[in-house]
């Protein structure tokens, strides 16, 4: 089936015959679950450009626009991606879906596909040499078994992107923006509160992936922020701290900073005491502010 812009890249019966054509097979390893409710692909790519649209307002520049997607699949997401933007870089590890790609999005000349691991590859380099000018965001729909990874690292590597709007687990998503100091929140939250204004923009059902995953998904946006909202003099030391007490959220924070960071209790009841902080709270109940006043402490 061909729509005006080309093929219809979530029309099933065309996804299978663009698969037999190239000998394609779906890996659960990779976490490919490709989208086929057609709604949601336009939604993703304007959500995220829209952003862009408004910081530009503030700054009154005239810049393009560029998008980072992970993972293109079979380009469904991409494709509304080139529309909408000067530039598209997808990073795909299945090779085998290369000359798909080639295929299925050879009238856009905007797009170049990178097949690499996202997690090797260095994106502060790619954005300096690739997309240097441009006002650049990230959009993709994840592969579910690594979203905690790849959002930890496009927000620790601190790139000069705008923000960040992806496709996650329904559970996760609720976890990675819940602010610090309420009962969801975990290490990875207090990474995305720290650089990011996180917002969960819409859910996204099971029935709208071929194959259907187990589990709702969701379509949240981290809108990074110009500085951290807290002052904290070490970083390296704050995100240890947090991971810290967050591998053993049931224990106090004292036990399992203590037993983290494999400093003596005495000595870490002295630190979180100088920080104002009492020693029996659980990880979920500090908020930013006070795991930088530790922080500094430490
Ligand atoms: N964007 C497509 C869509 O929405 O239909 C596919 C999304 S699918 C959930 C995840 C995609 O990420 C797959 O194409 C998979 O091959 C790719 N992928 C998996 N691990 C990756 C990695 N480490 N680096 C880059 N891409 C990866």
């Amino acid at each position: 089936m061909e729509n005006i812009n080309g093929k219809n890249l979530t029309d099933i019966s065309y996804i299978k015959e663009i698969m037999r054509k190239h000998g394609f097979n779906f890996s659960k390893a990779m976490g490919q679950n490709f989208l086929t409710n057609p709604s949601v692909c336009p939604k993703m790519a304007e959500a995220a450009l829209e952003f862009s649209a408004k910081n530009l307002q503030e700054e009154i520049l005239a810049k393009k626009t560029a998008v980072i997607e992970i993972g293109p699949g079979i380009g469904v997401l991409t494709k509304e991606l080139c529309k909408r933007a000067d530039k598209v870089i997808a990073v795909e590890l299945d090779k085998r879906l290369l000359p798909i790609l080639q295929e299925t999005l050879a009238e856009y000349d905007n797009l170049q596909v990178i097949n690499d691991d996202v997690l090797k590859v260095d994106l502060q380099k790619l954005i300096l040499e690739e997309l240097c000018g441009y006002d650049v965001c990230v959009c993709a729909n994840l592969p579910y078994y690594i979203t905690t990874p790849i959002i930890m690292k496009l927000l620790e590597s601190e790139l000069p992107i705008n923000s960040i709007t992806v496709m996650v687990q329904k559970e996760p998503a609720k976890r990675l923006c819940a602010k610090p100091g309420v009962r969801e929140c975990g290490a990875v939250s207090a990474a995305v509160w720290f650089y990011c204004r996180p917002e969960i923009l819409f859910n996204v059902s099971r029935g709208s992936f071929m194959p259907a995953p187990n589990v709702d998904s969701a379509v949240i946006r981290l809108n990074i922020l110009p500085a951290p909202p807290v002052d904290v003099k070490d970083r390296t030391m704050l995100f240890r701290l947090v991971k810290a007490a967050f591998a053993q959220r049931r224990k106090t924070i004292l036990n399992a900073i203590s037993s983290g960071l494999g400093i003596s209790k005495a000595e870490v009841s002295a630190k979180i005491a100088q920080a104002g902080v009492a020693e029996n709270l659980r990880a979920e109940q500090l908020t930013l502010e006070a795991f930088a006043k530790l922080a500094d402490s430490f």
